[in-house]
């Protein structure tokens, strides 16, 4: 595909170093508590694994709308292998030749991705100096545009900066098509802080996206969700593949939500550890972003490049990603984050 030649694949760094805070993963591996339930749910449909899996996931769905809450029913959720998934479902049901999704950057990198990898065009649109999004800006470059599917990222990836549900509404008001709304980051949220599930209610072109592989510590089984009309779900059902999750991944998931109390405690430790990164990060005189997710971007740096080199020289891989002169650190554990700490002061 001529489209496709001199494109860069997908490439945060795999490296092997004692301190990862590249990919915004969750820090604390599943519990010794959980590691057995997990072994026992596989084992149990181990047994099985000569059938294909149910391909429309009836209990995981059920497990992800009770969980989520506000009303979500099963009907209205759908699951595949990471939102990553999720996002190239929606893509090829809504999206393809000749129709356009447009989003704000800085933002999460792979909705241009998988927009252009779907024939879709993609139309840049940005975000205020300060990474918020004001709903005239919003609205503005959706009256200019007419997109037919809009991203908004909230808390948004690389920036850490959550949307009042005012700016979501502001958009849905104006939007011509479908409005994704990718809150993969959700939970991490300065409590009080609304999610777009509140607007489902008669909005049946909005898809609120989620995922299991941040707060819930499991990027590794690889599950994204979305919550949307069920009439979305129709339309996903036409794109994706026939058994696109497989008997294992839906086994683990529903356990990991089984085990939400313990899981989610942790979301706790890190939203206070990311408080404290902030704070440190403005104390030793750095612009940050207001970070409402597990991870920070902070800058400015004119050669930022050296100075994340720096940081991986001590063992600490951070991502060089948005703005040119910023930097995004993840949220560890209070080791980790003293690890970061000495390796950006040493670096600089
Ligand atoms: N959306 C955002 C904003 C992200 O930052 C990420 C991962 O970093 C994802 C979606 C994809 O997550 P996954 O495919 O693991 O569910």
């Amino acid at each position: 595909r001529d489209d496709l030649r001199g494109r860069e694949p997908y490439g945060a760094p795999q490296l092997d170093v004692p301190v990862r805070l590249n990919t915004n993963e969750n820090p604390y591996p599943p519990s010794p508590r959980l590691v057995e339930a997990l072994g026992r749910a596989v084992a149990e449909v181990a047994g099985g694994l000569n059938r294909y899996p149910d391909r429309d996931a009836v209990e995981l769905r059920k497990d992800l709308a009770d969980y989520l809450g506000h009303g979500v029913t099963a009907q209205q959720v759908w699951a595949a292998n990471g939102s990553n998934e999720i996002i190239q479902q929606i893509l090829q049901a809504f999206g393809g030749p000749g129709r356009t999704a447009l989003g704000f950057e800085p933002s999460y990198s792979m909705h241009p991705i998988i927009t252009r990898v779907s024939g879709t065009e993609w139309i840049d649109a940005y975000r205020d100096e300060d990474f918020g999004l004001e709903a005239e800006r919003a609205v503005a470059a959706i009256e200019e545009h007419r997109p037919d599917i809009v991203f908004l990222t909230s808390p948004n990836n690389p920036t850490g900066t959550s949307l009042p549900l005012e700016a979501i509404e502001a958009v849905l008001a104006v939007a011509p098509g479908m409005v994704v709304v990718d809150e993969a980051y959700a939970e991490f949220r300065r409590q009080g802080t609304p999610s777009a599930l509140s607007l489902l209610p008669g909005n049946p072109r909005l898809i609120v996206t989620r995922t299991m592989s941040k707060a819930f510590a499991m990027a590794g089984t690889r599950v994204g969700y979305l919550a949307a009309d069920p009439a979305v779900i129709d339309a996903l059902l036409l794109v994706r593949l026939p058994y696109h999750l497989s008997a294992v991944t839906q086994t683990v998931a529903r356990t990991a939500i089984a085990y939400q109390g313990e899981l989610l405690g942790a979301v706790e430790t890190l939203r206070a550890e990311r408080d404290a990164l902030v704070g440190w990060l403005r104390g030793e005189g750095f612009e940050v972003a207001d970070s409402d997710a597990n991870f920070v971007l902070f800058g400015r740096f004119a050669d930022r490049r050296a100075v994340w080199q720096g940081v991986l020289d001590r063992g600490v891989l951070i991502r060089e990603v948005g703005p040119p002169e910023w930097l995004r650190v993840s949220v560890g554990t209070p080791e980790e984050m003293a690890a970061f700490r000495a390796a950006l002061k040493a670096a600089l």
